[in-house]
């Protein structure tokens, strides 16, 4: 149970910042650590006002009131310190591999054996991130989702060498406040979500490449079409549901033609060149690249999640 339990996360940047909103959110005692000086407390004022406001919005999470979560986070510029009475610690700190390593092997001397390491990196492998670790059976990743406190996925993702108790307890602690873990039984380049988009993004950019279908158009296919229903139900789901009698029916109906299409795929695209500087020409003709325009959009965005965080509860 959360009551008086200590977190501590390690890099104040956006990330880091998020995750410590999420888990105050769930009653915990929250200790945020940078190594840039000053920057940790920088964090928590952007913190208050953040908490704040979605506490004016009604969007704050958790039980506890703005001032009860805001009570139980504290900043500190020495490492040791940060540490001093945690049994989980989220690191957040550059997607760097050596930073990482450096990272890890410092936590590890001013915690006890049973303290749970977690990395947020988005793509490196955790065979990589802790190897400078002496005791991986407690390490794992949570990768979040950007902004994870209204994208509520983790992705926990193991060691080999990590215990199955460890997942456990990163998965309990995941879903008491309030995220949505997911677990991977095995690391892997990517790890799922990663792997799902960049295969969705690659069929996207051939098929405007190969000039079949506007920039526009493409990104209404997955906003008005595909992402409607994957708002809520995923792709195994959609074919259970997609034919009168499940999943194998389905198969039954759709399989030559889905084995027939994706043989048509052809190999990976390389992203850049000419089919780059036209795809780029497109896009910022709808949405220009400069920060006015591109704010405007992030806001919409994450206003627009909020609303649909909000229907998904
Ligand atoms: P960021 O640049 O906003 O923040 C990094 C913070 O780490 C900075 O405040 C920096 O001062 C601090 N830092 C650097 N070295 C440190 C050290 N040795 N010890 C302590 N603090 C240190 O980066 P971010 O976007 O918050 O990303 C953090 C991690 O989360 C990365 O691994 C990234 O891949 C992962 N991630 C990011 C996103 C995203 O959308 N931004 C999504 C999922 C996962």
């Amino acid at each position: 149970s959360p009551k008086g339990a200590v977190i501590t996360v390690v890099g104040s940047g956006l990330i880091g910042r998020s995750w410590a909103m999420v888990f105050l959110s769930g009653g915990y005692k929250v200790k945020l650590y940078d190594s840039q000086p000053g920057q940790a407390s920088k964090a928590i004022t952007e913190i208050r006002t953040q908490v704040l406001e979605l506490q004016e919005a009604q969007m704050l999470r958790g039980k506890l009131s703005a001032s009860e979560q805001l009570a139980l986070l504290s900043s500190h510029d020495d490492l040791s310190q940060a540490l001093e009475g945690a049994f989980f610690v989220q690191e957040c700190v550059y997607e760097d591999l050596e930073t990482k390593q450096a990272v890890f092997q410092a936590v590890e001397r001013h915690v006890g054996e049973g303290v749970v390491l977690s990395s947020s990196t988005s793509c490196l492998m955790p065979s990589s991130v802790f190897s400078l670790v002496q005791n991986r059976t407690r390490c794992l990743v949570a990768h979040p989702v950007n902004p994870p406190y209204y994208v509520r996925l983790v992705e926990l993702v193991p060691h080999p060498e990590t215990l199955h108790v460890v997942m456990d307890t990163a998965r309990d602690l995941m879903t008491e406040v309030g995220q949505a873990p997911v677990c991977l039984r095995k690391e892997i380049d990517g790890f799922a979500l990663n792997r799902v988009q960049y295969a969705i993004i690659a069929e996207c950019w051939r098929l405007v490449k190969d000039d079949i279908i506007s920039v526009k158009d493409i990104d209404l296919v997955m906003s008005e079409g595909l992402g409607m229903r994957y708002a809520f139900i995923g792709p195994i789901e959609t074919m259970h549901l997609n034919a009168p009698e499940g999943l194998e029916d389905y198969l039954t109906r759709y399989r030559f033609g889905m084995s027939r299409v994706l043989s048509s795929f052809g190999p990976v695209p390389e992203f850049d060149g000419e089919a780059a500087a036209r795809i780029s020409k497109e896009i910022c003709e709808l949405i220009p690249g400069d920060q006015e325009h591109l704010s405007a959009r992030r806001e919409r965005r994450d206003q627009l999640l909020m609303e649909l965080a909000k229907l998904k509860k």
